[in-house]
């Protein structure tokens, strides 16, 4: 027998082997030769993961004498085949950096230096610093009496760059110190996919996955340049290009993903809306939508209630005093049962698609492109194309990323593309949905493990002070149907609940204690803890310490020199990091003297991802395990182990002193030491007593075989419900499957199926019984993703076990919403049941052509004597700023501006513009100029490019720059991030800030640094 040397590894059946073992009864010759004459000869291997995008592509790390010698793609990804981009090629260096963290350092208040402590003395104190504030700010009840019993004072910012289990332990722990200021990198990234897509389908996850890109038929790029962002990503689109597919590129840039596909369209950035809006009303008018689809899976044939109106831009029920709407006006029209009333024949003229086709009637060609900048020729382009998927045989998918979610109308540009995809029928099927490119490395996994205030893991609302019980919880949040064909899977929340409870608290957690509910802080009703308002409330003195794990915030925020400001005004600071950033050097930042600066800073060197195990999640929800190829560099550590000290640390000191509220801390079911595998199980969850279910008995202590099994009475934990089913006693730890196998069926569509393990239950493609019409048939059979076939469902996990919707016991295909259809009038957000378009809060127009209302009425605006914003039109800020990522650096850089060959490639902050705004400014290639808006400015590069074009908006000439956001000035010396000029504006539903538009400036520097 010979084996290669991939198939060597796979015979050991591990992710970690030596590949100088021999005598297993192989002959290894083959093997020996091929790495006879390579530097890995002897070398261990191991299966690490890339941290940076959420790609996610597996690495093979090899390991001699401790030492990581080699790092090269893992050819067995399906998603990767081996390859890397520019960031995965750097990781051996990005690991061996001299410039690591490896010595916890500390930093006295006034200090001017860095001073090495050890561990032991870092965590006493740190322990110590939270205690006493927690004793001394703990709140027990709110300003109206409600118990609350949290900590407003300490906050936790941070991380997506730790793994699911890393994740689940810190959760924990900061629920049980109280923490509210809760927030992480999902907040400034993807925080409006989850309820834009929820919204229209039932979870707020990517719908299908990264290889499934190779089966559309058209590609609807926007809002993203994932040819260089999501690398990986573009492979699998241009998979599809060479088999047919139209693929646009909808961008306010030209870039090599414009480069690449079949049309590459400019638009003004924060118009997506309007664009969009003009493709609806193409849709409707052409009657091109999937009218079967439409009708039988979509909420299209639902009556709107009459109090529903949309007048001049706002909809029915703004509450001017609140500033907000008050969502029962939005209301569907229900019977005397309480079923939602329909018209199936379409005809009413309050059924949602005629309120639909009404709303978008505004949106014609001349109007979308006097706002947009697009040609009419363009539009029709755009429209026409992705149109065409509008059948059962075709299938066409959107692809977008940051130049969507962050704008002040950032849910609504998903949603939109949900109402488009629900419209074509491009739901559930193999080449369909909406590819929300997620940003950092697990920023999926730690989104579900909710590492984000208004969570709690497993997507539940975090509790509020008007739900003083566990029952008023759950009655608020559990939805009844009255329609038998609706699974209305969300029914099971209180099971999902009580068991994260059980998780939290053990054999503390108990029917009569409501599980420990009071335990859980509590937020006050309609309170905003993200990002914005922690750091205005840390500006106004409101909070005084802090944890920050893997994050840049002194980078990443808009509106950094207040950002800044606040940082300088705590008392106290623990950071976790493997480099030495923005943030964690902010007391020493060039123009401060760090004597004036009194916070007191721990910062813990973390271990990167190759000296750690455990599992991610990428953004098609694959977790996957990575092993430990070499020790922690130096001192540094696993974050989860920082995490599991610092809080039995403290439980220490409550239990030998006492104090405040000790309960939530030393009633806490958390583990002693950190170890990935056994919180993996956790996760999962167990039996906490011998349990019968359907006939089935289980034993305390075994793995529950998934969510299903998951009990309201107490009999079963899980860490977060998603996630059960992914461990179990059968099976193992299936996110390390690495089995490559297909059907013939699967193959033809590019799934996996036995490739790692997928939330939920293992599906690969959500909503995948809407693929399906209302027999089982596939709508095309040539790319079937289920289908029912005597009397079961083959091909990938269905959505629900239950037969068609035709047939006896049949169900509807969105299980994940109460009326089981997806939903094209949206009741739950905070703008509205329809996508409408209002300009960004900063615009360079002084008049909205779609309506009377210029901005969304109920975005989060910040407000502070540093919050400054520019008017409409302003004729001092004329340009639009938009920003964006690079190959070679991710997110503020702080990772990746550590990188010899990245910095090489790409070395300094920069700024593009066309050559007609250049000429305007007297501005050449190559000039430095420095770029201001009212909150400040920054100094750039000038790159003059015809990739960036001026648009004619509304008969007017706009201008429209562009900056990465990765330049820092930590290091290198080359310039300070773009946020100092942008705004602390906010989307309505989750408060992403608006870094894709705001007015800006620019002129030619007068001398090099004039900052
Ligand atoms: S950055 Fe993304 S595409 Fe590049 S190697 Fe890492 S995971 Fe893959």
């Amino acid at each position: 027998m010979s084996v290669s040397r991939r198939g060597f590894i796979k015979l050991l059946g591990a992710g970690s082997a030596c590949l100088g073992l021999s005598k297993l009864g192989i002959e290894l010759a083959p093997t020996q030769a091929y790495a006879a004459g390579l530097k890995i000869e002897g070398a261990k291997e191991s299966i690490s993961i890339c941290p940076f995008c959420s790609c996610c592509c597996n690495v093979l790390v090899h390991a001699k004498d401790g030492k990581i010698i080699n790092v090269e793609g893992d050819p067995d990804y399906p998603i990767s085949g081996g390859g890397l981009c520019a960031k995965g090629a750097s990781l051996k260096s990005l690991h061996t950096s001299p410039q690591r963290l490896t010595k916890p350092l500390y930093r006295a208040p006034g200090a001017t230096k860095w001073v090495e402590k050890d561990w032991d003395w870092m965590m006493e104190r740190i322990a110590r610093r939270i205690k006493d504030q927690r004793d001394k700010d703990f709140m027990p009840t709110n300003a109206t009496g409600a118990v609350v019993n949290r900590l407003e004072s300490v906050f936790h910012l941070g991380s997506s760059q730790v793994s699911n289990e890393e994740a689940a332990v810190l959760h924990q722990m900061i629920r049980a110190f109280g923490i509210v200021h809760f927030d992480h990198q999902a907040r400034i990234c993807h925080s409006p996919s989850v309820p834009a897509l929820a919204e229209c389908f039932g979870r707020g996850a990517m719908t299908n996955h990264y290889c499934d890109l190779a089966n559309s038929d058209a590609v609807l790029i926007m809002g993203s340049n994932c040819a260089e962002h999501h690398p990986m990503t573009f492979k699998w689109i241009l998979k599809a290009k060479e088999k047919g597919a139209f693929v646009m590129h909808v961008d306010p840039k030209f870039s090599r993903t414009s480069a690449r596909s079949n049309l590459h369209v400019p638009i003004r950035s924060g118009t997506d809306i309007a664009m969009m809006g003009g493709m609806v009303k193409y849709i409707l008018e052409n009657k091109k939508y999937f009218a079967e689809f439409v009708v039988n899976y979509t909420n299209a044939s639902f009556l709107v209630g009459e109090k529903y109106s949309f007048k001049d831009g706002m909809f029915a029920g703004f509450d001017a005093a609140k500033g907000k709407y008050d969502k029962s006006f939005w209301a569907f029209e229900k019977d005397e049962k309480g079923m939602v009333k329909r018209d199936k024949t379409l005809t009413h003229p309050r059924c949602v698609i005629n309120v639909m086709r009404d709303h978008y009637s505004r949106y014609d060609l001349d109007t979308v492109s006097s706002v947009t900048g697009v040609s009419k020729a363009d539009l029709l382009k755009v429209y026409e194309a992705y149109s065409a998927t509008g059948k059962p045989d075709k299938a066409g998918a959107f692809v977008y990323a940051l130049g969507w979610t962050q704008h002040s109308v950032g849910v609504q540009n998903i949603r939109l593309s949900g109402l488009i995809q629900q419209l074509l029928g491009n739901v559930g099927n193999a080449g369909g949905g909406i590819a929300a490119l997620r940003g950092e490395p697990n920023v999926q996994g730690t989104t579900d493990h909710a590492l984000l205030y208004g969570y709690l893991p497993g997507y539940h609302s975090t509790p509020t002070a008007n739900f003083q019980t566990l029952d008023a919880y759950l009655k608020a949040y559990t939805p009844k149907s009255v329609d038998p064909m609706s699974v209305n899977w969300w029914q099971n929340r209180p099971k999902y609940m009580v068991s994260l409870l059980k998780s939290w608290y053990g054999e503390n957690a108990t029917k009569e204690n409501d599980f420990g509910y009071s335990w859980v802080p509590k937020m006050d009703p309609g309170e905003d803890y993200s990002h914005l308002y922690i750091f205005d409330r840390m500006y106004k003195d409101k909070i005084k310490g802090g944890l920050c794990f893997g994050h840049n915030p002194c980078q990443t925020i808009p509106n950094s020199h207040k950002v800044r400001k606040a940082w300088d005004k705590l008392d106290w600071l623990v950071i976790g990091e493997v480099f030495h950033n923005e943030t964690t050097d902010n007391w020493r930042r060039p123009g401060v003297d760090p004597k004036k600066c009194k916070t007191e800073v721990f910062l813990l060197p973390s271990a990167y991802r190759a000296e750690k195990a455990g599992t991610v999640s990428n953004s098609g929800r694959w977790q996957m395990w990575h092993y430990k190829a070499v020790e922690p560099l130096g001192k540094s550590r696993n974050m989860g182990e920082m995490f599991v000290e610092i809080m039995n640390r403290v439980r220490d000191l409550y239990k030998k002193e006492g104090g405040t509220f000790p309960e939530p801390i030393t009633k806490s079911d958390y583990p002693a030491t950190f170890d990935a595998e056994a919180v993996a199980r956790r996760v999962n969850g167990y039996f906490t007593r011998d349990t019968t279910i359907g006939g089935k008995q289980y034993k305390k202590g075994q793995l529950v075989p998934g969510f299903p099994n998951l009990q309201l009475d107490g009999s079963t934990s899980s860490m977060c419900w998603v996630y059960c089913g992914g461990y179990t006693e059968a099976e193992g730890n299936l996110a390390k499957r690495r089995d490559l196998t297909q059907t013939p069926m699967q193959a033809k569509i590019h799934l996996y199926p036995k490739f790692a393990w997928v939330w939920p239950m293992d599906r690969r493609i959500l909503y995948n019984r809407a693929s399906v019409d209302v027999n089982g048939k596939p709508y095309n059979p040539e790319k079937a993703v289920i289908a029912w076939e005597n009397g079961k469902w083959v091909g990938d996990v269905p959505d629900g076990g239950q037969p068609p919707m035709a047939m006896k016991g049949g169900v509807y295909p969105f299980i994940m919403h109460t009326e089981g259809h997806a939903q094209l009038f949206g009741p739950g957000r905070e703008d509205g049941p329809f996508p409408e378009h209002y300009e960004p809060a900063e615009t360079p127009i002084t008049r909205n052509p779609l309506s009377g209302q210029m901005h969304n009425p109920v975005m989060k605006i910040i407000k502070s004597d540093m919050d400054e914003l520019a008017k409409n039109g302003d004729p001092r800020f004329p340009i639009v700023l938009t920003t964006y990522s690079l190959t070679e650096h991710w997110c503020s850089g702080s990772e990746t501006r550590n990188g010899p060959a990245l910095l090489e490639a790409e070395p300094q902050q920069y700024v593009e513009m066309s050559p007609q705004l250049a000429k305007e400014k007297g501005i050449n290639n190559g000039d430095v100029v420095i770029v201001e808006s009212l909150r400040g400015k920054t100094e750039a590069v000038a790159m003059v490019t015809v990739r960036v074009k001026p648009f004619t908006i509304m008969g007017k000439t706009v201008h429209l720059v562009g900056m990465p956001f990765c330049f820092g000035w930590s290091k290198p010396k080359c310039g300070d991030t773009t946020n100092r000029v942008t705004v602390s504006i906010g989307d309505p539903n989750t408060s992403i800030p608006e870094y894709k538009a705001c007015l800006v400036n620019v002129k030619k520097a007068t001398k090099v640094t004039e900052l």
